[in-house]
């Protein structure tokens, strides 16, 4: 049962007039209330009902956190005990300060992209509607400003069949209330998930992850290639582009040695271009490949190679940014700072037996 769910039986079988909810929301989303026996305006035994039978109000423990110069990262644990990670960024783009929420939407992933620190995890669950928003709702109740928020934590949200229901309480204005053009999804490339969003949610903006534009090495470094082949995958961008006239980012993780190469910069611009007229909506947005704490077949490419890579496909007049690289020290990457906590959980309890995936 969701928390809204909870809330209204209580509010029905206690007799309460049904403007009670909206109170209870108001001062949950709005106020960002830490306790039900905070909320003003309704009755003090129905504010400790509540508590007795919803506990607190985040359904999400902070049970670990690092800051580090501009990133502030958060490990929190599910009431069934998973954990997921939420990274606050701040940005200064023209002297004005930016804060980004990356956020998760499941605790580890079923997709076993190989560079990836939250795919070594394994599936671990998908986070509820409340889990998904309560990751926002935990800045706001401790008063940290947030300007946007992405989906570029733990896991792949088109493969959680709560993140519909979770962007509703994002984007409702009784609720988060936060505007749908401030949010980004990165996917990559669930084709009934992109098809989903273009029709519900047109404003959020769309990422898609490549890391390769061939389709076998694709397939090696990201299995789920095989269900949603690249040109099929680009097919419904285009859809999406047509529909909603927004940029989609092709997002691309730089690694050294395997997909850094000037052929690999020319497949992109070559896809990109059979776009037509659609092409000057796409942007590449490269990020630079950093090693975790876990054992890892990739490395950072160098500087060199990551500058002429950028050239090239700007040269060929597509938009291209390097994204800035910070919070390395903190594990800022998905699925870094909960392979980080449970290597060294497992390190200080030798009895405590983990499956060989966390264990990496
Ligand atoms: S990159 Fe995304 S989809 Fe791939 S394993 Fe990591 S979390 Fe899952």
């Amino acid at each position: 049962m969701t928390r809204l769910e909870q809330i209204n039986e209580i509010i029905e079988s206690g007799g309460y007039p049904s403007y009670t909810l909206s109170q209870i929301t108001h001062a949950v989303y709005k106020l960002g209330a830490s306790d039900y026996t905070e909320i003003p305006n309704i009755p003090m035994k129905l504010r400790i009902k509540l508590k007795e039978k919803l506990g607190g109000i985040l359904t999400l423990k902070n049970i670990n956190e690092v800051k580090g110069g501009q990133a502030h990262k958060v490990l929190f644990e599910t009431r069934d005990k998973e954990r997921i990670e939420a990274v606050r960024m701040i940005f200064h783009p023209d002297d004005d300060i930016h804060e980004s929420l990356c956020i998760s939407s499941q605790s580890g992933c079923a997709l076993g992209c190989t560079f990836c620190a939250t795919g070594a995890v394994g599936f671990k669950k998908n986070l509820t509607e409340d889990e998904i928003s309560d990751q926002i709702l935990y800045f706001k109740i401790n008063n940290l400003k947030i300007s946007s928020i992405s989906f570029m934590g733990m896991g792949e949200p088109f493969a959680n069949p709560n993140l519909f229901e979770a962007l509703k309480i994002i984007t409702d204005p009784n609720f988060l209330g936060i505007s749908p053009r401030r949010l980004s999804i990165s996917t990559v490339g669930l084709i009934p998930g992109i098809k989903r969003l273009t029709k519900e949610f047109p404003q959020i903006n769309l990422a898609f992850s490549l890391h390769s534009p061939f389709p076998n090495q694709r397939l090696e470094i990201m299995p789920i290639t095989k269900a949603y082949p690249i040109n099929n995958i680009f097919d419904a961008l285009d859809e999406h582009i047509k529909e909603t006239n927004k940029r989609v980012f092709i997002a691309y993780i730089l690694l050294k040695g395997v997909n850094d190469s000037p052929e690999h910069a020319k497949e992109i611009i070559k896809i990109i271009k059979e776009r037509g007229r659609l092409s000057y909506l796409y942007h590449v947005n490269l990020i630079r490949y950093h090693p975790g704490p876990t054992i890892s077949q990739f490395e950072k490419p160098n500087k060199e190679s990551v500058n002429r890579f950028m050239e090239i496909i700007k040269d060929a007049g597509t938009n291209c940014t390097l994204k800035q690289s910070f919070g390395i020290k903190i594990y800022a990457a998905c699925g870094q700072l909960y392979a980080k906590y449970e290597t060294k959980s497992a390190a200080l309890n030798e009895v405590k037996a983990y499956p060989t995936k966390y264990v990496h």
